[in-house]
């Protein structure tokens, strides 16, 4: 998969929109900014996520590349897999908790993230992705799935 590196902010937030109406966050605002590596809040992270849900209002930072450091989860420089990866996390369910007893369910939200990250951006580039999921909403919108 080639890697996909943002010209600017504007095309990032361009993309971000695009995920927003495919993931069904449309109702979200989202503001994506490229930073310095060490501004991610956290250091082992890609990106970072800051969430306010009374306004459904949220905050992405993306890493510049030449931040990105080898050996971390999602060590490649594929900023839209960060970006898609940091949007699944504004579902309350897909987000990591501060409590060190719950680190093996960290764990597995983040696994379960990435692969879903890079499986959507992946389908998305072979030009499969979108149709399915906007099929799939639209089919389960008065349904609730279990
Ligand atoms: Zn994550």
């Amino acid at each position: 998969m080639n890697n996909k590196i943002f010209k600017d902010v504007a095309e990032a937030q361009t993309a971000c929109a695009r995920w927003q109406r495919i993931l069904n966050l449309r109702d979200w605002n989202v503001k994506v900014e490229i930073v310095k590596g060490e501004n991610i809040s956290d250091s082992r992270a890609i990106g970072g996520l800051n969430h306010f849900d009374h306004h459904r209002a949220a905050w992405i930072r993306l890493p510049r590349p030449e931040d990105v450091e080898p050996g971390i989860f999602g060590d490649d420089d594929d900023q839209e897999v960060t970006l898609v990866h940091e949007l699944l996390h504004i579902f309350p369910c897909l987000r990591s908790s501060d409590d060190p007893s719950l680190s093996q369910r960290n764990l597995e939200i983040e696994q379960l993230i990435e692969t879903v990250s890079r499986s959507m951006v992946a389908l998305d580039r072979h030009g499969r992705g979108s149709e399915y999921l906007e099929f799939y909403r639209k089919d389960n919108e008065a349904t609730c799935i279990n």
